[in-house]
């Protein structure tokens, strides 16, 4: 295999070209990315950023790297379209021919059918951070549409630089889909206390000039507004070219589409779970970074490890990082240890365990994770301390 295409030129794509020379691949890497910028960490978007404004701590790698690894970096070029059969993307009038080629094109804002939408701010890219960074200067009230990560780590931020803030959320519970009801819970009460004010149960209903209007009928004003409300994968690409998609690009566990020319990773793959066998789609830094080592792996050495690793995430929001080792389901079991520490339970084995500002417990839980499945008896029997599963 003489030429690796990589398409999508974030954190996962990147990570892919770095790992393919560090595994000692000598064809050509050709990296294509539709923004302007060199390959940059999202995370601080919505957290240091927002104060900061230095867009150049937030580069992955220099524009010497790309020079030095021999690595061809497009920036500002969208792929359009891939000729499964000659095995080229077009770009444009302009074309990269592949032996291999790995899809990494993340996802974009979900914008929900609200009316006035327009009005409102997105936070996904650098230029988005860069319009509201800029928006904040002059605001004193923000609303955020959406409970999420994303909206909350605004919020906090927002909210430490003495705005008015309001978290509109349609669940019955901030970061439903993520957390325990127990962590919800604290995370609530933590905004609240520092003077944010949050709707649950309560969507925005429209976005106006001067607020939005939730649906229970209330106005709130605001100088900006903030969709924070989920994405989507960027799969359309890969559908039109007949790859199979369902809420991403479906893979198997080793990260190949049915077309073994052709990998897919980050944010826009569905991938089996190594733990359920059913399909999740990750949203985070850990599983855009080791899907890239996996798919590197495979195509230099040729031999084929299943991906496996135990998915985490993190969150900052005021003086609190939140971290979550393993997968839970919204509906787990929860048992909230004297510390805090949250261990989720499915099916009774534990599932995920949630901490906040507490790193040994959450690389103790990583490791329990990795090994074999620990049931909840086993847990219970020494009263929940993850440095005793063996
Ligand atoms: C504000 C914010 C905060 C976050 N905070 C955290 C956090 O605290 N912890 C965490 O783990 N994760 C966090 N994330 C998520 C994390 O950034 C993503 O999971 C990660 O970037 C996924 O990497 P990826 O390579 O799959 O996609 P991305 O990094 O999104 O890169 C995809 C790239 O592909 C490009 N692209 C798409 N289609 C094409 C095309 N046709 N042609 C060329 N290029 C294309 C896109 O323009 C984009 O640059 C955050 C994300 C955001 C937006």
């Amino acid at each position: 295999m003489d030429r690796i295409v990589i398409v999508g030129a974030g954190q996962g794509g990147l990570q892919a070209a770095i790992s393919l020379r560090a595994e000692g691949f000598e064809g050509s890497i050709v990296l294509i990315g539709a923004e302007q910028h060199l390959p940059y960490q999202r995370p601080p978007l919505s957290k240091a950023f927002l104060k900061d404004g230095e867009a150049r701590k937030l580069q992955i790698r220099p524009a010497t790297f790309f020079e030095r690894k021999d690595i061809t970096l497009h920036t500002g070029v969208e792929v359009e379209r891939i000729d499964r059969t000659d095995r080229v993307v077009w770009a444009g009038k302009e074309s990269f021919a592949y032996d291999h080629l790995i899809l990494a094109t993340g996802t974009r804002n979900l914008r929900p059918p609200i009316p006035g939408l327009h009005h409102a701010l997105d936070l996904r890219t650098l230029n988005d951070a860069q319009a509201l960074r800029q928006a904040l200067t002059a605001a004193r009230s923000s609303v955020v549409i959406g409970g999420g990560f994303i909206g909350l780590e605004f919020a906090a931020v927002a909210r430490s630089m003495g705005h008015d803030v309001c978290v509109a959320e349609a669940a019955s519970r901030l970061m439903s889909r993520a957390v325990s009801p127990e962590m919800s819970a604290r995370f609530l009460a933590k905004h609240r206390d520092a003077g944010t004010v949050v709707h649950l149960d309560n969507p925005v209903h429209s976005v106006t000039g001067e607020g939005v209007v939730l649906a229970d009928g209330s106005q709130i004003s605001a100088d900006t507004v903030l969709l924070a409300a989920g994405v989507v994968p960027n799969t359309e690409l890969a559908a039109a070219a007949g790859l199979l998609v369902d809420n991403g690009i479906v893979v198997n566990e080793y990260l190949l589409t049915h077309d073994d020319s052709i990998s897919a990773m980050g944010d826009c793959a569905v991938f089996p779970n190594p733990v359920t066998g059913l399909p999740i789609r990750l949203e985070s830094v850990q599983a855009a970074t080791d899907h890239a080592k996996t798919i590197a792996a495979r195509l230099v050495s040729s031999t084929h490890t299943a991906y496996a690793a135990v998915p985490w995430f993190w969150s900052d929001q005021s003086d609190w990082k939140l971290q979550i080792a393993g997968l839970a389901a919204s509906d787990d079991d929860s048992v909230m240890r004297e510390d805090g520490a949250v261990l989720r339970f499915a099916n009774n084995h534990l599932s995920a365990v949630e901490t906040i500002n507490d790193a040994r417990t959450h690389l103790q839980a990583r490791k329990a994770l990795a090994g074999a499945l620990v049931s909840r008896e086993q847990m219970a029997a020494v009263n929940y301390d993850l440095a005793a599963v063996k």
